[in-house]
């Protein structure tokens, strides 16, 4: 068989464009690029004066298999195929966090001759955004505490302070800590706990705000707990907006970045969509679509999670609408979800796929709930059979759904031209899109149609803890957020076991989170964790440094 190149080794022989020539390219004014090195910028935009009419392409995926199921490189070979076609076009993807690049999942940067460059730093600090917005929300613990400490003038129960410390790395020993102990002068002990940063409120307000002046605003309205009194207690009332913003002004310009084939490339924000809102920044999104005709963005995992909350929770805020979607699936995934396991993925099995297809079906079925139709990626991988293939294009074409086979990974653009085409077909209709639910219904139903309509789901149950949630967030106002749905992304149930498409089931809501500056309320059901822990072998015992200083095993 043939020996294929790794993603790192690919990008290593890649020829990448200075930045400045990008930036050009793109239309970027001089003036608003800040370069960050050679291949990496900063982009103000208060200085680019176009507005925002580039049409939207957004790719989700079916139920992922651990290892991803090519979401971020069929998202950067289809702008690169587009590109081919000679459109003028934009990718805009979120951030890697250094959790998964040490844990299991590796990157955010695509892979195979469909990535972005470079990859290297790409994936490990980039420019710095994670470590800034890790250091806003520590300082603002750092501010908590030390209020408390000072005598307490707002009356903050320390049991009742509800924002924690965050690390962007897997780190389960960090979930629960008492922190302050060593008496009077060490400050006042208390339970505390670490979330990763992209499950941090300021990610979700920094992915969701128009501007800095927005973010400052947005993170005004944080509430970080309670008084003994049980009344919020805001980051107004700390009175430490000004500065938590002043440590982004910087994160907050999107950056710019290239494809292998130059194709411009916007990555700012990272949520995951399992524990968060799973969708890249609305600064970078409308920053591309003020420059490009067409914008290919990505939402995490699959339809159940970064989509349902791209169209129900940014989509609304950024007064944008997808004109098509992209839905990757993979051979892989259909054969686990027709009962083949891990290990035996390699080995042809055409039966299984068409068992597994129902998990597809069902995540056609809820793009359709949005008035968008949704095209197939079907992302080829080199283990597939003819006879698998043809299985699922047989399978697409009894129910008129737009598929193709999508070889980005091998061929780069070239390999997502007949994709490009399909979705420009779709892009010429008039798609009817409409978020899923109004804001208007209570928070259990909120809940209840997220559940039954999108996960298949018969009902929901709620906690003690979380209907006791429910009466604060209802006495307090807050009903009327939208809701951030954090549920294992392997299946459509709280059981990541559950694989194909579940039917019969409840979901259980553990708790209910108020995030009253991202302005949605987070409902976490199943073991779902806002701290990840590293697997048994994580991607990390594979890496090192070169003799001339450069990764080795980094994907
Ligand atoms: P996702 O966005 O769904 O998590 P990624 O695009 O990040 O997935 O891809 C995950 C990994 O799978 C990457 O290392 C990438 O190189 C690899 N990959 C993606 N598509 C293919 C393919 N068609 N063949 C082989 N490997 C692939």
């Amino acid at each position: 068989m043939t020996d294929y190149l790794s993603d790192l080794e690919i990008a290593k022989r890649s020829k990448i464009r200075p930045i400045s020539s990008i930036a050009e390219e793109a239309g970027i004014p001089v003036g608003a690029v800040e370069p960050y090195g050679f291949y990496k910028a900063k982009i103000d935009t208060t200085k680019i004066k176009s507005q925002p009419t580039g049409k939207v392409v957004l790719v989700t995926a079916m139920s992922p298999t651990p290892a991803g199921e090519g979401k971020s490189t069929v998202t950067v070979g289809l702008s690169d195929a587009f590109r081919q076609l000679g459109d003028n076009v934009m990718v805009a993807l979120r951030e890697p966090s250094l959790g998964p690049v040490f844990g299991m999942k590796g990157g955010a940067t695509g892979g195979g001759y469909a990535q972005v460059l470079p990859m290297e730093e790409i994936n490990l600090h980039f420019n710095g955004d994670l470590h800034a917005i890790t250091t806003a929300n520590n300082a603002l613990a750092a501010f908590i505490d030390n209020h408390i400490y000072q005598g307490n003038a707002l009356n903050i129960d320390p049991r009742r302070i509800s924002w924690k410390r965050v690390l962007d790395m897997n780190d389960r020993a960090l979930r629960e800590v008492v922190i302050g102990l060593g008496g009077p002068f060490k400050g006042v002990p208390r339970e505390d706990g670490f979330d990763i940063t992209v499950a941090s409120e300021i990610m979700a307000v920094f992915c969701l705000s128009r501007d800095i002046h927005d973010l400052k605003e947005n993170i005004a309205k944080m509430t970080i707990g309670y008084t003994y009194d049980k009344q919020p207690v805001t980051v107004k009332d700390l009175g430490v907006e000004g500065a938590l913003a002043l440590i982004l002004k910087d994160a907050i310009k999107p950056n710019l970045v290239q494809t292998i084939e130059g194709t411009p490339a916007l990555i700012h924000g990272g949520p995951f969509a399992n524990i968060a809102h799973g969708c890249n920044s609305i600064i970078a999104t409308n920053t591309a679509r003020r420059l490009a005709d067409v914008v290919v963005t990505e939402s995490g995992f699959g339809s159940d999670l970064g989509a349902e909350k791209f169209m129900d929770i940014k989509a609304r805020r950024a007064g944008l609408e997808p004109a098509a979607i992209v839905v990757v699936a993979t051979i892989r995934a259909l054969k686990m979800h027709g009962g083949v396991l891990k290990e035996q993925l390699k080995a042809e099995d055409v039966e299984a796929v068409k068992r597994g297809i129902v998990n597809l079906e069902k995540h056609l079925q809820n793009l359709q709930q949005f008035g968008v139709e949704p095209v197939v990626a079907l992302n080829a991988f080199v283990t597939d059979t003819a006879e698998e293939v043809q299985a699922v294009k047989d399978w697409c074409a009894d129910r008129s759904i737009k598929i193709a086979l999508t070889e980005v990974w091998e061929k780069g653009g070239a390999g997502g031209v007949e994709l490009a085409r399909l979705v420009k077909e779709v892009m010429a209709d008039k798609q009817d899109f409409r978020p899923l639910y109004e804001l208007e219904l209570p928070v259990e139903e909120k809940i209840r149609t997220v559940v039954q309509k999108i996960y298949g789901g018969d009902n929901v149950v709620f906690s003690d803890s979380a209907k006791k949630q429910l009466k604060t967030i209802i006495d307090n106002g807050w009903d009327h957020y939208p809701v951030c749905m954090a549920k294992t992304q392997y299946s459509f149930t709280d059981d990541p076991k559950k694989l194909g498409r579940p039917t019969g089931f409840e979901i259980t809501i553990r708790e209910l989170i108020p995030k009253t500056g991202a302005g949605f309320i987070v409902a976490l059901t199943g073991d779902i964790m806002t701290m990840p822990g590293l697997p048994k072998q994580p991607a990390a015992l594979n890496m090192d440094i070169d003799a001339d200083g450069h990764a080795v095993g980094l994907f």
